[in-house]
């Protein structure tokens, strides 16, 4: 703990002068103009791997980057989204996996959850992606797994567009969908190509889009 205090009071003598302007203009309003919904590993910081500051990215965590389908019975999650993208009005929203994830990881190798209820309940979310997944062939365990990270970004695009703020946001062409996974080893960011429905390198392929902007005229 010592070292996040130190981190602090080096963030408050350092970078918050460098940035004073900023948090001033950021004290009484914000303009994100992203949803950046990604795992809760801790080696995956999104502000970081896409060079954002403060201010520029709304950004849900939580365990497998999960986003539950919407329903009578809404939770933290769907408040989160509605509010981004009801309220702020983002332009674009960013599912993103991760390699070695330890969600995903449990999911594919059928690891028992039973003294964590709370984790085997909630991956019940990436289900229809396990389902899949489990039909497919595949050599080993870890490709398996790198199949169930994919999938289950899949999946939760999917499960996003269940959302009725979301659904009106498509509808009026307002909104992008962009589902991303990341390589911690090597950095890089693969993104789910809603056309060809493939997983290309982002940087290759910068325009990716998993669902673009479609005006309703053009729908
Ligand atoms: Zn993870």
């Amino acid at each position: 703990m010592k070292e996040i205090i130190d981190g602090f009071l080096k963030f408050q003598r350092d970078a918050f002068p460098e940035r004073a302007d900023l948090f001033k203009r950021l004290a009484t309003q914000q303009n994100p103009r992203a949803l950046f919904i990604s795992c809760s590993d801790s080696r995956l910081v999104p502000e970081l791997v896409t060079q954002r500051e403060p201010g520029d990215l709304f950004v849900i965590r939580n365990a497998g980057n999960i986003v539950p389908s919407y329903g009578p019975e809404p939770g933290g999650v769907t408040a989160s989204v509605e509010y981004a993208v009801a309220a702020l009005r983002v332009s674009d929203i960013v599912i993103c996996g991760h390699s070695d994830c330890g969600a995903m990881t449990a999911i594919a190798g059928c690891h028992c959850l039973d003294n964590m209820p709370a984790v085997g309940h909630w991956l019940r979310y990436a289900d229809s992606a396990r389902v899949v997944n489990e039909a497919r062939e595949h050599l080993n365990l870890h490709d398996k797994t790198a199949s169930m990270v994919r999938e289950n970004v899949i999946a939760q695009l999917a499960n996003i567009q269940t959302h009725p703020s979301v659904r009106l946001a498509l509808e009026e062409g307002r909104i992008a969908l962009h589902g991303w996974v990341y390589d911690i080893e090597s950095g890089e960011i693969t993104a789910y190509d809603g056309v060809t429905r493939q997983f290309v390198s982002l940087a290759e392929n910068p325009e990716t889009r998993a669902m673009p902007y479609r005006p309703a005229s053009a729908a």
